[in-house]
């Protein structure tokens, strides 16, 4: 009886459906139709500058363009600067967002639970070396160096992880789970 308990309150982990990240081969061109632009540079090194300079530099001759850069959203100071530009932004307004897919995927997050619609945001990751997970046991957001199907401890927990093809788009992290649990 007690078997039957367990396997009605598991949880569906991993979840059943895919979703991962599908990033541009090459930088979108500016959107046109926008009437002011945001473009944010986060970490990323050299190759995110030169992005974000061309997208400024296209924007600049539609409209009103205000250009970010940052080190990492995780630090205080950087995250208070992107939320103060982000604060001012109106209606109309174009989010470009150049980096290292760790960064630019808690940005992107930060954008869609300001309200950000999809055809209002483009993004380019420069650098896939890191992406956010999401602890399923524990909670914690944290950065990682792996990849979908990877393994990677929990900095919390310290349970070892086994991180799903599955992007929490809100929440801007892919899950993980005990990667020894799932085998049970
Ligand atoms: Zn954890």
């Amino acid at each position: 009886m007690s078997a039957v308990a367990a396997s009605v309150t598991r949880e569906v982990v991993p979840p059943q459906v895919p979703s991962l990240p599908r990033w541009p081969e090459a930088p979108e061109p500016v959107d046109s139709d926008g009437t002011s632009f945001l473009v944010v540079a986060v970490g990323g090194g050299p190759a995110a500058g030169d992005v974000a300079r061309a997208w400024t530099d296209q924007a600049e001759g539609v409209g009103p363009t205000t250009l970010v850069v940052l080190e990492t959203i995780d630090d205080k100071a950087d995250r208070a600067s992107f939320e103060t530009v982000l604060a001012r932004t109106c209606t109309g307004v174009r989010v470009m967002v150049v980096g290292g897919q760790y960064d630019v995927l808690q940005v992107l997050s930060l954008l869609r639970r300001a309200g950000a619609l999809e055809n209002e945001v483009r993004s380019f990751v420069t650098d896939r070396t890191e992406i956010p997970v999401f602890c399923a046991h524990c909670q914690t957001t944290f950065r990682a160096s792996t990849g979908p199907g990877g393994l990677t401890p929990c900095p919390s927990c310290r349970r070892t992880l086994e991180v799903h093809e599955h992007l929490a788009a809100l929440r801007g992290s892919f899950l993980a789970s005990d990667a020894e649990a799932t085998s049970l």
